[in-house]
């Protein structure tokens, strides 16, 4: 299996009102290098695209990518860069990229143009700014590419924010990331969220479990399925008891609860509310962990402060 790790840049409106809805941004380069399954360096890809949606480009980007309206025109049509690009690709790799917003934009443009690669069903991907904070502070920290570069004193022989030299820098910092932190971590691209039952998710991340569901179109009837309110012991897969929860955390969209093996311990579940791409409805992704006891006292303290204060709102 080959790894793709790519970069895109894109241009955007000049002022929201210009903006088309289903296509917030428009790509105007592709740079991906391809590393095999061993992480050498054996291709690269970088092509310019035209724009057809917002050919005048905005400020921002001018400033950030050093583009020019003539350079655009010297691009390809996006249809045929995709072409090109699946071809290069090949069939057997997995996505490598910075953040999670290159692969939502790149589905956003390949639906305006009605075009279906990477469609349902190839949900892992290695989101490397996940992972290289996690590899390197053991935490989830949004850094920049730059800073990762320094972080390994990799040679700044190019600047940023150029598609091909961002995958290139990109592809440098996935190299040096220990591969049970990337294979432990890897994250799931959702663009196309399970539409059945038959297509939902269930990993096991060994530190935890991972499950997505189908898509409802309310909240309250996520809830109202026993397999995502109820909690089986990760370890020996019997039912659990729910010591208190699901609380919300106020914004609408996460929920704990704390659960009991009689065997096993203390399990924390969250439950994050997800809408769709697509639609108005929603979507639940479940972790279920164990916990010890002084965390499962801290998650209580949090409860008990939150039960309190809306005990409070229903007073006044
Ligand atoms: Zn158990």
């Amino acid at each position: 299996m080959n790894y793709i790790v790519l970069d895109l840049e894109w241009n955007q409106p000049l002022d929201v009102s210009q903006r088309v809805s289903n296509l917030p941004v428009e790509i105007i380069e592709i740079g991906a290098v391809k590393l095999d399954s061993d992480k050498n360096r054996i291709d690269e890809f970088s092509r310019l695209i035209k724009p057809i949606v917002y050919k005048e480009l905005n400020p921002n980007i001018r400033q950030v990518t050093h583009f020019c309206e003539e350079d655009l025109e010297r691009g390809d049509d996006f249809e045929t860069v995709i072409a090109d690009f699946i071809v290069w690709c090949g069939d057997d790799f997995t996505i490598g990229t910075w953040g999670t917003s290159d692969l939502i934009e790149l589905h956003r443009n390949l639906e305006y143009h009605k075009n279906k690669y990477l469609g349902p069903g190839n949900y892992k991907y290695y989101d490397i700014q996940k992972l290289f904070s996690l590899d390197t502070e053991g935490k989830k920290n949004p850094r920049t590419l730059e800073m990762a570069v320094d972080y390994y004193k990799i040679e700044k022989k190019d600047d940023f924010h150029r598609a091909l030299y961002d995958a290139r820098y990109t592809a440098e910092v996935f190299k040096r990331l220990r591969p049970e932190i990337v294979e432990t971590y890897y994250s799931l691209d959702l663009f196309y969220n399970p539409q059945k039952r038959s297509d939902e998710i269930f990993i096991d991340y060994k530190t935890y479990t991972k499950f997505v569901s189908k898509e409802y179109r309310t909240k309250k009837e996520i809830f109202r399925r026993k397999k995502i309110r109820e909690v089986r012991c990760p370890e020996c897969e019997k039912r659990t008891t729910k010591i208190f929860g699901w609380f919300g955390t106020g914004n609408g969209k996460n929920y704990t609860a704390v659960f009991q093996c009689s065997k096993h311990g203390k399990i924390k579940s969250k439950i994050r509310i997800n809408k769709t791409y697509h639609n108005e409805n929603v979507y639940a992704t479940k972790i279920v962990k164990f916990i010890d006891e002084e965390e499962a006292l801290h998650i209580k303290e949090k409860y008990l402060k939150i039960k309190e204060r809306t005990e409070k709102k229903k007073e006044s």
